[in-house]
């Protein structure tokens, strides 16, 4: 398996840290705002890798953090006059039902930053200690100069960095490129005590802090958007490897943007939507679905005419996995001797979707895999295959789509009726046409109409779906 590092800026085999274990970090949202349209990308790309690397054999600890502490809020909670804790709980709650909708397996574990305080604490103090950090009139900051790999994630020159940096805006700073570890409390402001005094946390120390606590000193898998590379993650490596004395993470993976009709997505350009807003058009699958058509380090962009193509693409695959079902609920037997080779040949299809996720997880030309798969089912499996055969297709089939976090069935969960109701009746209704009572049979229609089913008579029976 092949991973493209962005710390050696190349393709490398994955070999854990220690065998058949993989700890991974992956940065979380701020949590002011329901998540963005941009958030779940990450949400969807670190999840698939997870499952991939779950049917590799590996067990993943996987932790990602919210958030919290922040200024913006602070802002919210002020101008909804609340507790800040009000605002990151209910925001919280929000982004996980978002990560649900999307399928996303819950993590390992969700840390947060106001549950994380002592060890920020004794972070800094280590970086204080060690001569990383310095104090000045109730702040600390990280002082770059004295690490001095600082920039390798980035490929940036610290002088090149400061050359172009503004002049501080902090005056307490030694240099412009030395960002804060803790700050001094402001009024109206949530803040912990310190030996620094009452304040709260920069942004870039919790990451350090809760990887460490929850996966070790070095971890496998560091993973976020590409925007968090410079500053967030080279503050990380700063941070962690100083304080620890450690490598920190042995591999960086970074997803690319998506923007808004080619643009970036921006409050101030009104093509700024959040998750929740998307969803009330385009479902949870189809969003799922669009992220994974691409390629995770390639930008991507999101416009209603490539959500209807991505909505289009999950219904072929559905259409084709829901015949088989319907088929395998009629078909009996076992598999003839050319069903054999036909379902041999089918292997074919999980070799090249391994070939694609193995190649730094090409979901794009995984995906392709899926449709092909589809299209052999459309092809090979009929109304006279055998059980047996039309089983093994649907399970080789659901495999795949599982590992991308794909549902091809329907889900029943939001329906009326559940399945079983909807057979019983069909059954009750045949019977009706049977002995003649067509006013019977048509009621019935009427009533799994009315409760979202329709239904279809062919030759091989009623197929039924939700509508
Ligand atoms: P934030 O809440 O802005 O810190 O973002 C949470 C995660 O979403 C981070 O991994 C970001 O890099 C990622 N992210 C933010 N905006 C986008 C976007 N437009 N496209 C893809 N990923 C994004
Ligand atoms: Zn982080």
């Amino acid at each position: 398996m092949k991973v493209y590092n962005t710390l050696t800026n190349q393709k490398e085999e994955f070999i854990p840290l220690e065998p058949g274990k993989v700890k991974m970090y992956v940065c979380g949202p701020t949590v002011y705002d329901y998540i963005h349209i941009g958030n779940a990308r990450p949400y969807v790309i670190f999840d698939t890798i997870r499952r991939y690397m779950e049917y590799k054999g590996y067990e993943v600890n996987y932790v990602q953090n919210f958030t919290d502490v922040d200024d913006k809020i602070i802002k919210k909670a002020i101008a909804e006059g609340v507790d800040s804790k009000v605002i990151s709980e209910r925001y919280i709650a929000e982004a996980k039902k978002d990560a649900e909708g999307l399928n996303v397996e819950p993590a390992t574990k969700n840390p947060k930053v106001t549950e994380e305080m002592d060890g920020i604490i004794s972070m800094i103090q280590t970086l204080i200690d060690k001569g990383y950090a310095y104090e000045i009139n109730g702040s600390v900051f990280y002082d770059t100069k004295a690490f001095h790999d600082y920039g390798k994630l980035s490929g940036k020159n610290i002088d090149d960095l400061e050359a172009g940096a503004r002049i501080a805006v902090d005056e307490n700073k030694k240099n412009p490129m030395d960002f804060v570890l803790w700050k001094p409390k402001k009024d109206g402001e949530p803040y912990w005590e310190s030996p620094w005094g009452q304040g709260r946390p920069g942004w870039h120390i919790e990451c350090s802090v809760m990887a460490k606590k929850y996966l070790g000193d070095t971890i496998d898998i560091h993973a976020g958007g590409e925007d968090l590379i410079f500053p967030h993650h080279e503050n990380e490596i700063a941070q962690s490897e100083a304080a620890n004395g450690k490598p920190f993470a042995k591999y960086w993976l970074h997803n690319g943007f998506i923007n808004v009709d080619n643009k970036k997505m921006s409050k101030s350009l009104g093509n700024f939507f959040t998750l929740r807003e998307i969803v009330e058009h385009i479902p949870y699958d189809v969003v799922r679905f669009f992220i994974l058509s691409g390629h995770y380090r390639s930008p991507i962009n999101f416009s209603k005419e490539l959500m209807e193509a991505a909505g289009a693409g999950l219904d072929r695959i559905k259409n084709a996995y829901k015949s088989l079902v319907f088929m395998e609920s009629k078909a009996q037997g076992t598999m003839t001797d050319e069903e054999k080779k036909l379902n041999e040949d089918a292997d074919k299809f999980r070799v090249q979707f391994e070939a694609a996720m193995d190649d730094d997880f090409n979901t794009a030309d995984a995906v392709t895999a899926i449709f092909e798969i589809a299209k052999f089912s459309n092809i090979n499996v009929n109304e006279n295959s055998s059980k047996e055969f039309v089983t093994a297709i649907r399970e080789k089939f659901l495999k795949l789509c599982t590992i991308l976090g794909i549902k091809p069935q329907e889900e029943t969960k939001d329906k009326q009726i559940s399945p079983d109701e909807v057979e019983s009746l069909i059954a009750e209704r045949t019977a009706a046409k049977k002995s003649k009572d067509f006013a019977r049979a048509d009621a019935i229609r009427e009533e799994l109409s009315a409760k979202g089913v329709v239904i279809e008579d062919t030759r091989a029976g009623v197929r039924w779906s939700y509508k």
